[in-house]
């Protein structure tokens, strides 16, 4: 909402609700290429303990229905920052170039599913078509003040992968008499490892990150069942 009224401040054709939370601002300034630049808004299910006065103070419930805390760990808020600084500059600057701004604020990013939806609820069709789209994300590993550029793709692909392991609960006691989930998923983090070791071709940027994994109630009780999160 702060993004489309900052924008519709600065003179754009505002369009909000695309795709659920996405927001789309169109700037026409004569004769010349449509340009598409893209932020991305959401955030990640952490608690921010930076200590910083800005920290994120945010809780949220999740679809799954748990609370969390709430920050933008991906660097999206900087995304937003920039996004809000060069829609400035564009109109500021509006005699230097010509042609066509298209500013989207993109939603859900890290489920990867907001670009699709905002595709779907006609990004392309509704508003101009763009001859170039640019997008950007922060990267820790430069120095401050300076940018990286690349052509084509940045980031790699990511995919979602949920795997539950159905095993069989008892008493701790009594392992011989159970088929335990936590050794088995044990075994299966492990065995992962070796996807990108011995699967992929080394000349192919890959990796499996396990990033979640819950299982088991108390120390002496031997689960049903443990569920993993992959990327
Ligand atoms: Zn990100």
């Amino acid at each position: 909402k702060h993004l489309g009224t900052e924008l519709s401040g600065l003179g754009f054709d505002v369009t909000s609700g695309i795709g659920g939370h996405g927001v789309v601002a169109v700037l026409k300034n004569g004769e010349g290429p449509t340009v598409l630049i893209r932020t991305d808004t959401d955030a990640l299910p952490v608690l921010e303990q930076t200590g910083l006065p800005y920290a994120s103070t945010v809780r949220a419930t999740e679809q799954t229905g748990r609370e969390v805390s709430v920050m933008h760990a991906c660097g999206h808020d900087v995304h937003m920052t920039v996004w809000t600084g060069t829609a400035r500059q564009l109109v500021a600057n509006k005699d230097e170039w010509s042609g066509t701004v298209v500013m989207i604020a993109q939603p859900a990013e890290e489920r990867g599913s907001g670009a699709r939806a905002m595709l779907a609820d006609g990004l392309f069709t509704r508003f101009p078509r763009p001859d170039m789209s640019l997008a950007l994300h922060v990267n820790s590993v430069l120095a401050a003040g300076r940018i990286g550029v690349t052509e084509g793709f940045a980031m790699a692909n990511v995919d979602m992968v949920d795997i539950a392991v159905l095993g069989v609960g008892g008493h701790g006691a009594y392992p011989h008499a159970t088929k335990d989930p936590i050794v088995l998923a044990a075994h299966i983090i492990t065995a992962l490892q070796t996807l990108v070791s011995r699967e992929v071709s080394p000349l192919d940027p890959a990796v499996v990150t396990v990033g979640s994994i819950h299982g088991g109630e108390k120390h002496n009780v031997i689960s049903n069942r443990v569920d993993l999160q992959l990327t």
